[in-house]
C-alpha cells in the first residue's frame, strides 16, 4: 500500500479485510490481533497493490473474477529434513526434482538442499475419501520410506499442508480507476510445473515499479495495459506408465459425485484405495520389463519421451529473456504485423530483439565519458534502476544528434528524465566526447560508450538489433523498449518526440 503520507511502514500481522475505493484514494481496513483482541486500523492510500496470494481477499473485494481452469489437482505438501536422504542422493543420484512412481506410493520429491537434507514432497490427495488426518507425520514418514526404498533413520517431518492446483488468470489486473492493482498469485495462479509462479510475480513487481513512480508524478493512465502446456508435458511420463492423472481424477469424481456417491464413505475410500493399488501395480517389475509386451512398449515410449525432450521442461531462455509486451506504455513499429506465432513455445532459444516491448538486448560497452574509460558494462546497466529515467540510444550521426536534442527538450516539457547514450563503433572513438558535447550542448545528460565486441566477427549493436545505425531506440526505466525508429527521422524531430512521449505516458501537453 502506498499511504498518502508517503511514509514507508511495514505492518506485520495486519490483514486487509475491507476496501473502499473513491476516485482519489483507496481506504483500507486492516485487522490485527492485539492483546488477544482483533483491532481495526484504517489506512488511506493512493494505490493498493493486491499481492495477497492465490486466494486474494483484495481480488474478491474488488469484484475481479478469475478465468481458466480450477481444481486441476489436490495435493499434500510435506516439508521434511533427512540428512541420510540428502547424502544418499548426493552420492547416488544427484538432482533437484525426483518423480517417483512405484507400486507402494507416488510422489514428487523436491530437493531444496541436498547437503542439509531439506526436502518437500508432493503427493496426490483425494478428499473427501482421504482427509488430512491420513497424512500424520508418522504416515508421511512411512510414505517417504516407501517412495525412497531406502532405510532412513533421521526423517523429521516439519510441516504438512494441503493445496489445490489451478490454472487461472484474473479477468483484469487493474481496477477502480488505476487505484487497485493485482500482482503475483493474486493475479494469476499456475500449476508449479516449470516454476512460473514466483517468477511471474516478480515480473509483475518489476513492471509495476516504474509505473507506480510515474503515476505518483501524475501520469495517471499508464497502468492501462493489459501455462498449462508444461503441466501436460510433466504428466507425459506417468501417462506413459499407465498412470494418467486425468483418469485418476475421473475415477475420483465418479466415486465422489457419480455412481460411487451412494456408497458409505468407508467403502468409497476402500474402492478408491483398491483402484489406485491396481493402478500402481502397473509399475511392478513383473509388468514393466522388456520381456513383457506392454512393459517393453511403455519403456520404449518413455525412452523416446526423454530423448526427444518432451517431458517436463525446466529452462526457458526464450520466456525468461525474450518475453515481450505487445501493448501498454510503448509504440509498436508502424510496419509491425502482430506476431502470428504464439509468444511462448517449447525449447526456443532467446533471440535478442529491439522490437518495441522487448527487453533491451545486452552488449558489453566501454564507457568513454568518465575517468573509468576502460570499464566494461552491459547496455542493461546503463539504466539507473533507482529513478524514472528513459534511455535513448543513438549513433554519432548528425540527424541522430538532432533527434536526441529534441528528446531532451520534449522530455523536459513532459517532466520526465531522459539520458542519451551515444553508441560509438569500436574503431572510431577518437574525439567522441568533444563531438557529443558540441552536438548536444547545452544538454549534459548523455553518455558516450563504445561497443566492446567479443570478437571481430561478433554482430555490431545495430545489426544485433536488426536495424541501421541511422535509427534510435528509446528504453523505458524497466529495461523494455518503448519505441524505436528503424531509420533516420526526416520529419520535425520535436513533433516526433512529442508524439512518442505522449503515447507512452498517455498524456498530452
Ligand atoms: C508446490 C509449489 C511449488 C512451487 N514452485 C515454484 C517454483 O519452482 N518457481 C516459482 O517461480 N514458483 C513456484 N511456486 C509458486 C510460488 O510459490 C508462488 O507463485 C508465489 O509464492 C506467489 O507469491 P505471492 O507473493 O504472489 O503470494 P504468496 O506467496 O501466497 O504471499 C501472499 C501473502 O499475502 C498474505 N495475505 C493473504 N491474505 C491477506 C490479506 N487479506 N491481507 C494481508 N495479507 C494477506 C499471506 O499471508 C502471504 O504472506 C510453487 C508453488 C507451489 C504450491
Amino acid at each position: 500500500m502506498m499511504s498518502h503520507s508517503g511514509v514507508g511502514e511495514l505492518l506485520m500481522g495486519h490483514e486487509c479485510v475491507k476496501i473502499n475505493a473513491t476516485g482519489q484514494s483507496v481506504n483500507v481496513t486492516a485487522s490485527h490481533l492485539k492483546e488477544g483482541k482483533y483491532t481495526e486500523r484504517n489506512i488511506s492510500c493512493n494505490i493498493l497493490v493486491g499481492t495477497d496470494g492465490a486466494a486474494s481477499t483484495i481480488r474478491k473485494l474488488a469484484g475481479i473474477e478469475l478465468r481458466g481452469e480450477k481444481d486441476l489437482q489436490k495435493l499434500v505438501s510435506v516439508h521434511f529434513l533427512s540428512r541420510d536422504l540428502g547424502q544418499y542422493l548426493l552420492n547416488e543420484r544427484p538432482g533437484m526434482l525426483f518423480f517417483i512412481f512405484n507400486t507402494d506410493a507416488i510422489g514428487v520429491l523436491v530437493a531444496h538442499d541436498l547437503k542439509q537434507g531439506e526436502f518437500v514432497l508432493q503427493m496426490p490427495f483425494y478428499p473427501p475419501q482421504q482427509s488430512l488426518d491420513d497424512f500424520s507425520p508418522e504416515t508421511c514418514k512411512q510414505l517417504i520410506l516407501k517412495l525412497v526404498g531406502q532405510e532412513l533413520s533421521d526423517i523429521d517431518v516439519i510441516d504438512i499442508k494441503p493445496w489445490v492446483m489451478h490454472a487461472e488468470v484474473a479477468e483484469k489486473f487493474v481496477s477502480c480507476d488505476n487505484r487497485i492493482i493485482l500482482a503475483g498469485d493474486a493475479a494469476h495462479r499456475f500449476p508449479p510445473a516449470g516454476g512460473f509462479g514466483m517468477n511471474t510475480g516478480i515480473q509483475d513487481a518489476h513492471n509495476l515499479a516504474w509505473k507506480i513512480a510515474a503515476f505518483c508524478k501524475g501520469y495517471c493512465t499508464i497502468f492501462d495495459t493489459s501455462y498449462l502446456r508444461n503441466r501436460t508435458a510433466a504428466m507425459a511420463v506417468p501417462a506413459t506408465l499407465g498412470l494418467d492423472p486425468t483418469i485418476a481424477n475421473s475415477v475420483h469424481q465418479t466415486i465422489t459425485d457419480g455412481i460411487g456417491s451412494i456408497l458409505p464413505s468407508g467403502l468409497q475410500r476402500a474402492v478408491l484405495d483398491g483402484i489406485f493399488t491396481i493402478g500402481r501395480a502397473q509399475l511392478s517389475e513383473f509388468l514393466l520389463n522388456e520381456k513383457n509386451l506392454l512393459g517393453s512398449s511403455r519403456l520404449a515410449k518413455l525412452r523416446r519421451l526423454f530423448e526427444e525432450g518432451k517431458s517436463l521442461q525446466l529452462q526457458f531462455p526464450a520466456e525468461d529473456l525474450g518475453f515481450r509486451y505487445l501493448e501498454g506504455a510503448l509504440i509498436p513499429d508502424s510496419d509491425s504485423v502482430r506476431a502470428q506465432v504464439p509468444p511462448t513455445g517449447r525449447r526456443r532459444d532467446y533471440i535478442p530483439s529491439s522490437d518495441p516491448g522487448s527487453r533491451l538486448p545486452h552488449m558489453n560497452v566501454r564507457m568513454l565519458s568518465n575517468s573509468f574509460s576502460e570499464a566494461c558494462i552491459s547496455t542493461l546497466d546503463l539504466l539507473p534502476g533507482d529513478k524514472v529515467e528513459f534511455l535513448l540510444f543513438i549513433a554519432p550521426l548528425e540527424k541522430s544528434y538532432h533527434l536526441a536534442v529534441a528528446a531532451l527538450k520534449v522530455a523536459e516539457e513532459f517532466k520526465v528524465s531522459v539520458k542519451v547514450c551515444i553508441l560509438w563503433p569500436t574503431d572510431t572513438v577518437k574525439g567522441a566526447e568533444t563531438r557529443s558535447k558540441t552536438a548536444l550542448a547545452p544538454w549534459e545528460n548523455y553518455i558516450d560508450v563504445a561497443e566492446a565486441k567479443k570478437s571481430s566477427n561478433s554482430f555490431s549493436w545495430w545489426s544485433m538489433c536488426q536495424m541501421t545505425d541511422k535509427g534510435a531506440i528509446l528504453v523505458r526505466p524497466d529495461e523494455h523498449i518503448a519505441w524505436r525508429a528503424k531509420s533516420s527521422i526526416d520529419d520535425d524531430p520535436i513533433l516526433e518526440m512529442k508524439r512518442v512521449f505522449s503515447a507512452i505516458l498517455k498524456v498530452n501537453i
